[in-house]
Parts: C-alpha cells; sequence; structure tokens
C-alpha cells in the first residue's frame, strides 16, 4: 500500500472520510501529536488502530470529536465542573473522561465504563472530524512504546505501507500528549500531565486533584503503567546540577565509539559548549513543543541520548518532566 501524505485538500477530506466510512484508518495533525483515527464506533475499525501500533490491549484510547459534535451522545452524567471546563478549555489539549453511554465500541474503552474524549482546536483535525462527522477513536500515530510523532514525516516513518493517508497540518505546535482529565468524581482529577495545567483547572472548577498510582493498584488511566516514548537508541537522565555525570557518560560513548548527545534546556547549551548538544529550549511551552522532535533527531542522528533534567517544576513542566523521564529514564 502506498501511504499518501497530504495537506487537508477538500480532494484529501473527500478520501478520508471514504476510507473512514469503509473502516480504515487514517492518521491526522492535532495541536498536541498526531493521531491515527477510526471510526470509534466500529469494532473491526478501533481492532485495527490496536493491531498497526501494536498497543496493548487494555490501554483505552481517546475519542475526537469536532465543536459541533453533541457530547451527550457519548457519555453519561456531566459535573457541573466539566461544563465549565468544555467551554474554558475546549476545543484544546485537555482529554476528558465521562461515564460511558455504550456508544463507541468496546475496544475503544478496553472493558472501563468511562469514555474519554478530546475536541481538537488544530485546523486539519476539525476539518477531518467534521468531514467525516463522526467520532473518531484515535491515539497517538506511533507504533507503540516509540516517540509519539510531531510531524507528518514521524507518523510516515511508523506507518509507511501500512496507512493510506496522513492528513498532514506541519509540526504540532503543542508538542506533547493532552491533558487527561478524571471527570467522573466530585472533583476533576488530572490522570495525565499535559499543557492544560492544574492551576489552569483549579482556576475554573474550583478544585483539581492528581491521581497518584497506589502500589500493586490497578492504575486509573491504564496508559500509565505502560513504558512509553522510547527512543531506538541507548538512553541516560542525569539530574539537575550532575553535569560531571554527564559529561562521563559522553566521553565513554565517544571512546567506544558511539555518538553521544547532551538534551539539555537552552541555557545549559553554553555549559555544554564543545559537545554536541539538542537544545530544549527555554520556556516550559517551547520545551514541551521541542521535547518529541529532539528525540526523534536523536534517535535519528546518535548512539547515546544524555537527556539533563530540566530545572522548572510545576504547570507545564509536570507533562515535559513526565515525557522525559518516561523516555530516558526507562520507567
Ligand atoms: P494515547 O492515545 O497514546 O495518547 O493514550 C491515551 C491515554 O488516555 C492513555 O494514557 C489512556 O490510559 C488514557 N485513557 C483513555 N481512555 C481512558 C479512560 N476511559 N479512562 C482513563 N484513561 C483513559
Ligand atoms: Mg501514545
Amino acid at each position: 500500500m502506498e501511504t499518501v501524505i497530504s495537506e487537508a485538500s477538500r480532494e484529501a477530506l473527500a478520501w478520508a472520510k471514504t476510507l473512514i466510512e469503509k473502516g480504515e484508518v487514517v492518521a491526522f495533525h492535532t495541536e498536541t501529536v498526531y493521531g491515527l483515527g477510526a471510526d470509534a464506533r466500529s469494532d473491526e475499525a478501533v481492532r485495527r488502530i490496536f493491531e498497526l501500533k501494536g498497543r496493548p490491549a487494555d490501554n483505552p484510547l481517546i475519542v475526537h470529536v469536532h465543536k459541533d459534535y453533541d457530547i451527550s451522545a457519548l457519555t453519561d452524567k456531566m459535573p457541573s465542573y466539566a461544563e465549565k471546563l468544555l467551554a474554558a478549555f475546549c476545543p484544546g489539549p485537555l482529554t476528558m473522561v465521562f461515564p460511558s453511554t455504550g456508544k463507541a465500541s468496546k475496544y475503544v474503552s478496553c472493558g472501563l465504563n468511562t469514555l474519554a474524549v478530546r475536541v481538537p482546536s488544530s485546523r486539519t483535525a476539525q476539518a477531518f472530524l467534521r468531514a467525516v462527522d463522526l467520532p473518531i477513536a484515535a491515539p497517538s500515530a506511533n507504533v507503540s512504546k516509540h516517540i509519539s510523532p510531531v510531524t507528518a514525516r514521524h507518523v510516515y516513518e511508523d506507518f509507511k505501507g501500512k496507512i493510506p493517508l496522513i492528513l498532514d497540518g506541519g509540526a504540532c505546535a503543542g508538542g506533547i500528549e493532552s491533558t487527561v482529565l478524571d471527570c467522573t468524581g466530585k472533583i476533576p482529577q488530572i490522570l495525565r500531565a499535559g499543557l492544560v495545567t492544574r492551576e489552569m483547572i483549579a482556576s475554573v472548577a474550583g478544585d483539581c486533584g492528581v491521581y497518584k498510582m497506589a502500589e500493586g493498584e490497578r492504575p486509573k488511566s491504564p496508559g500509565m503503567a505502560y513504558k512509553h516514548y522510547s527512543p531506538r537508541c541507548k538512553t541516560a537522565y542525569v539530574s539537575v546540577g550532575d553535569y560531571e555525570r554527564a559529561e562521563k557518560l559522553y566521553s565513554e560513548e565517544t571512546v567506544s565509539d558511539g555518538r553521544p548527545v547532551i538534551l539539555c534546556e537552552h541555557s545549559l547549551t553554553a555549559e555544554f559548549a564543545g559537545y554536541e548538544t539538542l537544545d530544549l529550549g527555554d520556556s516550559p511551552e517551547e520545551m514541551a513543543h521541542n521535547l518529541y522532535d529532539c528525540l526523534h533527531r536523536g534517535e535519528e542522528g546518535y548512539t547515546l541520548i544524555i537527556a539533563v533534567e530540566p530545572k522548572g517544576r510545576g504547570g507545564v513542566m509536570d507533562g515535559v518532566l513526565n515525557r522525559l523521564t518516561r523516555a530516558c529514564r526507562g520507567e
């Protein structure tokens, strides 16, 4: 099968609609990372996503809908804080988990009685979702456990010859996956950190918890239990300030004929002058935007990525550090 990369032209959208109606899978740009989408109502189409990704059968998918889609058809018992959050942050990089009405395929939620829903803001995603006018189940468009894709080329590298169409909207502005928020309780609870932060949610909903998995417990968001975002080269993780260790790892890799690179925030690139570096940028938003692109460049050009922990904490940095440690600290 040839894999076509196309912007969301009228012809490409008409083709995407035909493909989705036939139960096929289409990759599309969103403002977080690229998604691998299929008709959320169809058991077969949803199972095809799992098969293509090699995704564990207990890791549920997010359902994506356009701005004017009636979410109440998919979800039950929306608390009043959720309506406020929808008004404040949707469309955008926020996924909300609600009790499910059972309208989506059972394979979307992997047996949970909840459903995760998101309204992406990207123009390409909206054009695609409007063209199909269906709920689209979509995880990130990477082979399971590989780095999430933030360009159409990243998707192509993982799925060339396996999917017919990638709707190209350029580089993803956000750069890390959406915040996942459990909206089934009295107060909302963050299951996965992202660009919509706890502070932002609490300012609208009045309060916001952060879910921490207790030892031995079945995770509330099964994806959290899996190793994620792994580059195909070796990785190392160095704590804030431990720059000697970064230099030692670098020279050991060089001595054994490897090609190491240091991945660090912009202010540290001067500290590592004379070393090969990948620059994460300055602000938390820049770091989120650059992180996966840096990891892709790292695995393509080097044998070892030495990630140096950024200093910032809280807000968007929670999401950045979560992804960086899971990619480079082997978690
Ligand atoms: P990905 O599509 O790769 O961004 O992963 C989707 C994330 O959403 C995973 O971490 C899932 O565990 C989480 N998720 C999807 N549906 C649910 C749900 N019903 N309840 C809790 N978490 C969910
Ligand atoms: Mg993913």
